[in-house]
């Protein structure tokens, strides 16, 4: 990033909007241009001697820059750490930043006229509070599924979720008919079969240009009825969905995105977080395909959020892996088969903020827009592979299958997850007190995270919780200093965490509760919960697609 010298701020820069256009301009130049760096032939180009030479001394310039900006936020034992490691805390430090300049702009701004750096950041109204049901992060009530009736059924609903309540659960209920857990929809899903017609190549449809599209924001009852009209009568659909997690412990689809082959609709699923579960009539429709593009997490948020289930799904991703394809992003097909660039630096845009800006309207159009076409264009490949064998394009339906069965179930504490993020850091030498310290901090940061509707990394970041756990700082004002920005919620619950300290001085850790063999159990704990793709804003084992997504930024 561009160091912008504060002194001539604004001599440059009429005003702060002026500022933060020019920056973000200039970030998004940056990434899109990297993103056109050829990175398969990164060998080949290395040996050609001038790009070789600037390729090094950029590395340099852009490595000598991180390593200031590291030391300047946490001393801590860099070279210690293996690349992921890097990067996962460039990610942390990165959050800090954009809460720091967010900060800094606010007060620029006039909205923070306070000049202590820790006042309450209230700019966006946290769009979860006025959702109708309240959101439940408690560790004892597992996710109910928000379904109550279910269209194109084979198998019914139990009859006891058609008389269910949202609120409150009933936790006796939920023993006596475990199956109200259960995947709603798992026997269509298994029992779907693409139609014969699926199976045969057919002549690709490239879509018109977006401008001459017609196309819907839907964000009131009477516009979703309009869409629904129209999608009632498709037999293909392309979905997807936008997604924020970073205010937020669960965290919520914002924005759903559906084209059809002639028309696009974005649906705004904050405003209509209620009313969408109609959708079910063409989502669980075996006769109408869905396409999405890394359906995976979608799946999961539809259910969660929405109460919706996919039956007949094809999934772009799982397609272009069977292709052996060199690259497996929406973006690179967009690219190949359609000469798009995508912006997808908004893959990481704050996705709460309403009105929709143009320019995210524009790239949540881009990701269903040419969708169907490039689904014509893999599926003929895939039959092309196989001299008009259907296997593979079945293959792809099979894993599609396996995507829309997944479960979505609420993240669970795992008390031991602490020592992952121990093991993570390369502090080998913390003493039982510090040991203590992050155990209690890290139970401390889940509870509040629940409790506040926030994700993990919000609270506290990992970095700054283990520098907390490493210091022992002995009053309220070092814990102050030993997080040099310190966040809302530390700054809230200063006492607390100070009285968890004491506790921690006071009743160390025994080193034999550290012996390999737990060590070696929250190992095996950490791969099992996250291969399972259920957790996804634990925050204790964030994996990297998690920790980005806080780069978020917070206006
Ligand atoms: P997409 O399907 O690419 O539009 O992404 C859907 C949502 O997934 C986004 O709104 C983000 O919340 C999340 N997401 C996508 N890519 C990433 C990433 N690289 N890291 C973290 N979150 C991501
Ligand atoms: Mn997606
Ligand atoms: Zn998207």
């Amino acid at each position: 990033m561009s160091s912008t010298n504060s002194t001539k701020f604004f001599d440059l820069f009429n005003n702060v909007d002026e500022y933060k256009q020019t920056i973000c301009s200039k970030v998004i130049d940056v990434i899109r241009t990297s993103n056109r760096l050829a990175i398969e032939n990164f060998d080949q180009i290395m040996t050609i001697d001038s790009c070789h030479d600037k390729i090094n001394k950029l590395s340099e310039r852009i490595l000598n820059r991180i390593y200031q900006i590291k030391s300047h936020i946490q001393s801590s034992n860099w070279d210690q750490l293996d690349l992921d490691e890097k990067i996962e805390q460039l990610i942390d430090i990165n959050d800090t930043l954009f809460e720091q300049i967010a900060s800094a702009l606010d007060e620029a701004d006039g909205i923070k006229k306070s000049p202590v750096s820790t006042v309450v950041r209230q700019v966006l109204i946290k769009p979860q509070l006025k959702f109708k049901h309240k959101i439940d992060n408690s560790t004892i009530i597992p996710f109910i599924p928000k379904i109550r009736i279910k269209p194109n059924a084979v198998t019914p609903l139990p009859m006891i979720m058609m008389q269910m309540n949202f609120e409150p659960i009933d936790l006796d209920l939920l023993e006596k008919h475990p199956e109200i857990l259960d995947h709603p929809y798992f026997d269509e899903i298994s029992a779907f079969e693409p139609d014969e017609m699926l199976l045969k190549k057919i002549e690709p449809q490239f879509p018109k240009l977006i401008e001459e599209t017609k196309y819907l924001f839907v964000d009131t009852i009477d516009k979703l009825k309009i869409m629904m009209d129209h999608i009632e009568i498709q037999f293909e659909l392309a979905v997807d969905l936008e997604h924020h997690s970073y205010r937020s412990y669960q965290g919520f689809t914002c924005l759903m995105q559906i084209s059809s082959r002639t028309e696009d609709f974005l649906i705004d699923t904050l405003t209509l977080r209620d009313e969408l579960s109609i959708l079910n009539n063409v989502f669980t429709n075996p006769v109408v395909l869905k396409v999405f593009h890394g359906a995976d997490w979608d799946i999961e948020w539809l259910q969660k959020d929405l109460g919706i289930y996919i039956v007949n799904m094809f999934d772009t991703h799982q397609a272009a892996k069977e292709l052996n394809l060199p690259i497996l992003s929406l973006a690179y097909l967009l690219k190949t088969y359609c000469n798009i660039d995508a912006s997808k630096q908004f893959q990481l845009a704050d996705w709460r903020i309403r009105p929709l800006p143009k320019e995210y309207c524009r790239y949540a159009r881009e990701d269903t827009h040419y969708l169907l076409y490039i689904y014509d264009r893999l599926r003929n490949q895939l039959l092309d592979l196989n001299e008009n064998n259907s296997e593979l394009l079945r293959l792809v339906y099979t894993k599609s299958k396996i995507i829309c069965q997944k479960l979505y179930k609420k993240p669970i504490f795992d008390k031991n997850a602490y020592k992952v993020l121990y093991l993570k850091s390369h502090k080998t030498t913390f003493d039982g007190s510090q040991l203590a310290a992050l155990k209690l901090l890290y139970a401390w940061r889940d509870r509040i995270a629940r409790e506040e509707d926030e994700s993990t990394s919000y609270v506290l970041p990992d970095l700054m919780l283990i520098h907390l756990a490493e210091l022992l700082p002995k009053d309220i004002q070092g814990i102050r200093e030993s997080c040099k920005l310190v966040p809302e919620l530390v700054e809230k619950n200063l006492e607390e965490i100070h009285q968890l300290l004491i506790q921690a001085i006071e009743k160390p850790l025994l080193q034999s509760n550290h012996e390999e063999l737990n060590l070696d159990e929250s190992l095996q704990n950490k791969r099992s919960i996250s291969s399972s793709n259920t957790n996804i804003s634990t925050g204790s084992l964030l994996n990297n697609d998690n920790k980005r997504a806080k780069l978020v930024t917070e206006k």
